[in-house]
């Protein structure tokens, strides 16, 4: 037995060494937008599947998607203790679940910034897609607050129409799927005005191409979570459609 466990032992130290090298010691939740050190991660092409932790992402197909599983590794983002429900998990299962819709349509590439509990520069995130020269970026995040429930989706301050319609598109789609509430398309970022604040989060400012960031209800709303946990494939689908639904309209894809 004792045998067996130095083996195993071997193999996490292979795998997780290099990654510890590579991965930067902060933390990088969507408060913080401005920290970006680190300039690698683990990074996997979900139309490949090859790790990318050094190359930029190259399109290879007409349409381009990223998908953006909000936190990781050491970042775990909204977290609510009754019942244990952490940010980082739902938004990577999610993305997946995202991901594989995607896949479904002929021609189109799909990009996911993280496939695991990994932790991903908000930096890297933005590097990744603008890289790529992809056409739309969406980002998965769930949300916390002392009392509070639903959906939103955020879009750049300085955005032009294409992310609002994008978020429409998403929001219209989850709202049929069934949501405590629509808590409306934002601007801007979280606890600020649009209008008086200079920023908006950093992965919609930071990426060239139309974005949008949804908040998939909140982690400490009981109500929430069990529409994530139920309607999950459902959810994903909706936002697979409405990315779908809106490159067709802008002529990014051609079905
Ligand atoms: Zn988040």
């Amino acid at each position: 037995m004792a045998g067996r466990r130095r083996i195993r032992w071997e193999r996490v130290a292979l795998v997780f060494i290099p990654l510890f090298l590579l991965l930067c010691t902060q933390c990088g939740g969507d408060e913080k937008p401005q920290e970006s050190q680190s300039d690698s991660s683990a990074i996997v092409d979900t139309q490949s599947g090859a790790e990318n932790a050094e190359q930029p992402f190259q399109a290879t197909a007409d349409f381009v998607v990223v998908i953006d599983a909000g936190h990781g590794g050491n970042d775990g983002g909204c977290v609510s203790d009754t019942p244990l429900r952490i940010e980082k998990e739902d938004t990577l299962r999610m993305s997946e679940a995202v991901c594989e819709k995607l896949e479904t349509y002929p021609n189109v590439q799909v990009i996911a910034t993280r496939e695991e509990d990994v932790f991903v520069e908000l930096e890297e995130r933005c590097r990744i897609a603008n890289d790529a020269n992809a056409d739309l970026f969406v980002s998965i995040h769930r949300n916390i607050a002392e009392v509070g429930n639903g959906v939103e989706i955020w879009v750049n301050k300085e955005t032009d129409e294409v992310d609002r319609q994008l978020a429409e598109y998403i929001m219209e789609l989850l709202e049929d799927v069934g949501i405590s509430r629509n808590r409306g398309i934002r601007y801007g970022f979280r606890g600020e005005s649009a209008d008086e604040s200079g920023h908006s989060y950093y992965v919609n400012a930071n990426t060239n191409m139309p974005s949008c960031l949804i908040e998939l209800g909140f982690v400490n709303s009981e109500e929430d979570n069990t529409n994530f946990d139920q309607k999950f494939d459902a959810y994903a689908d909706a936002i697979a459609q409405g990315i779908m639904e809106l490159a067709i309209d802008q002529g990014m894809y051609k079905p």
